[in-house]
């Protein structure tokens, strides 16, 4: 049992070797050479960033038997017990389990006695945040004026949970996170010290997971070394750090570049089959979307890589398969994912699901942008669900205004057409568009007069549209609909709420009068169709709230139920693709066949 851990080891023994705090070991340094030292500080930082330690060497160089000094020698006596955490003049509390007056009480009749061999006794008060109202007040006394040989160091991370009086007592200290850079800095020095090859992106790798905390980093670091034979590189610490292999994210990147839905089940059925956590793989996958974006857009010049250490080939040409359009969807709908795995347990159908949907942009939309126009309407098109329901009227050429210039335009009508606004895109030159506007995730949902509103459940993908995309879709809608249309965005609450509104458009539910009876057709009544649009917005709060028109129930019965759990949700998103069945079955059983 000789081994002692890096932490432990290395533990900083003076202020200079404090990582990354250098503003506060300077002031204290100054302190202590002007003599200015107060009685009462207050420590406050992240976990991980060196208040017990800066707490320690604030103790040794008050207690150094060469001091009071600003650079304790860490050789003595003193200095060492100090640092060890077992000197006798220095007391270190934890005030989530001494929190209460008693335990204050107590401090404040020890106090009184003078330190045993040091100069000044030194309260260590961890937690600090934790302390009952009572024993923050009768610490208070204490603080206030303290006998001379006394120094209070509180520590927290929560500085919000400190009361004003006992701050005002303190001089405050705000330790910060650990930058990435003085992170490596800190290990490479270590692994100096230790003999120990590593390679730079391993460190990053490192430094990266800590966090900004020093300590967990040189307990990853001990991890690493432990399990690591000879040299260490990033597919080690990623070994270590359960990360997924490089060569599996890349893999599934190709997948989607080629629209593999298959292959990627495939990649799905080997993570499961290798025991790997499913929502693990998409963080990572996120990061190296989140890679490529990044790549994408700064070209060679690009840093701060987390998934490799410097861009490979296959980065460069996936990213130039995708483009930035797709890239950026693709983090939006990982992070999306993320969320959603949170709240269900069908995470394997989830992950399956989700990457589907990433193969899907490609699908719709450059085989499109190749075929002529007249093709659009085929099957890849007809795989679209939501394009099942609608009415035959879209089924006509695709070029030039589907709605007569004369003719009304109802949102009926934009809803019944609105798939064919991707031809336009594409005939204008913006195939990248599809991605966006291919999916479920919008829909028109009102019109007033030549204002279209359109409602989206994705706030990644509001956002997009609302700050770049407006224009192009707006210019998009006037050809296909003959005539000038303003677009407006509007982001609703979730997918139901999204699939209510869109449901009501394509029934004519939101219409003004007048452009009923031009549709030739009566649909309901003026207030029935004003209350039912109220009740499209809070349908999802109000759960399951019959008051749908007979004549709509049965439409409108699927979104109109109560909110669905995660994994009602799950089974929802399932039907949207054919052949759902088959993967509900893999589920029970994942043992990971791969035949898909
Ligand atoms: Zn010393």
């Amino acid at each position: 049992m000789s081994y002692v851990s890096f932490s432990l080891k290395y533990r900083p023994r003076s202020f200079d070797d404090v990582i990354g705090q250098q503003h506060v070991a300077q002031t204290l340094k100054n302190a202590l050479a002007n003599d200015r030292v107060t009685h009462a500080y207050l420590l406050t930082g992240p976990r991980g960033t060196g208040k017990t330690t800066t707490a320690r060497i604030l103790a040794a160089a008050l207690n150094c038997e060469h001091g009071p000094t600003p650079n304790p020698c860490g050789e003595c006596d003193m200095c060492k017990a100090i640092v060890a955490g077992n000197a006798m003049d220095v007391i270190e509390m934890d005030a989530a389990s001494n929190r209460g007056i008693d335990d204050i009480r107590e401090l404040r009749e020890k106090v009184k006695f003078a330190p045993a061999v040091g100069r000044y006794k030194v309260y260590i008060l961890d937690e600090a945040h934790m302390l009952t109202t009572d024993a923050n007040n009768a610490l208070l006394k204490t603080l206030e004026e303290p006998p001379g040989h006394v120094v209070f160091i509180l520590l927290t991370t929560e500085l919000n949970k400190i009361i004003p009086t006992v701050l005002s007592r303190c001089q405050h200290f705000q330790l910060r996170s650990i930058a990435l850079r003085d992170i490596i800095g800190g290990l490479r020095s270590l692994a100096d010290k230790e003999e120990i090859e590593v390679d730079d992106g391993a460190l990053a790798a490192i430094a990266d997971a800590a966090d900004g905390a020093m300590r967990d980093a040189q307990s990853i670091f001990d991890q690493v070394v432990a399990y690591a034979d000879g040299g260490i590189s990033l597919e080690v610490v990623n070994e270590v750090l359960g990360v997924t292999d490089r060569e599996l994210l890349s893999r599934i990147a190709d997948q989607i570049v080629a629209a593999d839905v298959a292959g990627c089940f495939g990649c799905v059925d080997t993570a499961i089959a290798e025991g790997k956590d499913l929502v693990r793989l998409v963080e990572d996958l996120t990061v190296y979307m989140r890679d490529l974006l990044r790549l994408q857009i700064c070209g060679e010049a690009v840093e701060g890589l987390r998934t490799s250490t410097e861009a490979t080939e296959e980065m460069r040409s996936q990213c130039e398969a995708l483009g930035e359009e797709r890239l950026l969807d693709a983090v939006g709908s990982l992070a999306e994912l993320q969320s959603q795995l949170k709240r269900s347990s069908q995470h394997g159908l989830l992950v399956e699901v989700g990457l589907a949907q990433l193969c899907r942009p490609a699908a719709a939309a450059a085989p499109a942008a190749q075929r002529p126009p007249a093709q659009q309407e085929g099957p890849g098109q007809a795989a679209q669900p939501a394009q099942q329901a609608r009415p035959a009227a879209s089924a006509r050429p695709a070029a030039g205004p589907v709605v007569s210039p004369d003719e009304p335009l109802t949102l009926k009508l934009i809803a019944a057409n609105w798939n064919q606004i991707s031809g336009e895109f594409n005939r204008m030159g913006n195939p990248s568009l599809n991605a966006m506007m291919q999916d479920q995730d919008m829909s028109p949902m009102a019109l007033e007069g030549n204002a279209l509103t359109i409602g989206f459940a994705n706030e990644f993908r509001f956002s997009s549209v609302e700050s770049r995309h407006k224009e192009t879709i707006a210019e998009a809608a006037s050809r296909l609909f003959g005539r000038p249309l303003q677009i407006a965005c509007r982001l609703l609450g979730s997918a139901e709420e999204l699939a209510q509104a869109a449901e009501a458009s394509k029934q004519g539910l939101v219409e003004p009068a007048p452009e009923s009876e031009a549709e030739g057709q009566i649909e309901e009544p003026v207030e029935q169709a004003a209350e039912e649009t109220a009740e499209a917005e809070e349908a999802v709060s109000a759960s399951g709230s019959e008051t749908q028109a007979p004549a709509e129930q049965d439409a409108a019965a699927d979104v109109a139920e109560a909110p669905p759990t995660a994994d009602e949700a799950v089974a929802q998103t399932l039907s949207l693709f054919p052949g759902s069945a088959e993967l509900t079955g893999d589920e029970e059983e994942p043992s990971g066949e791969g035949e898909n």
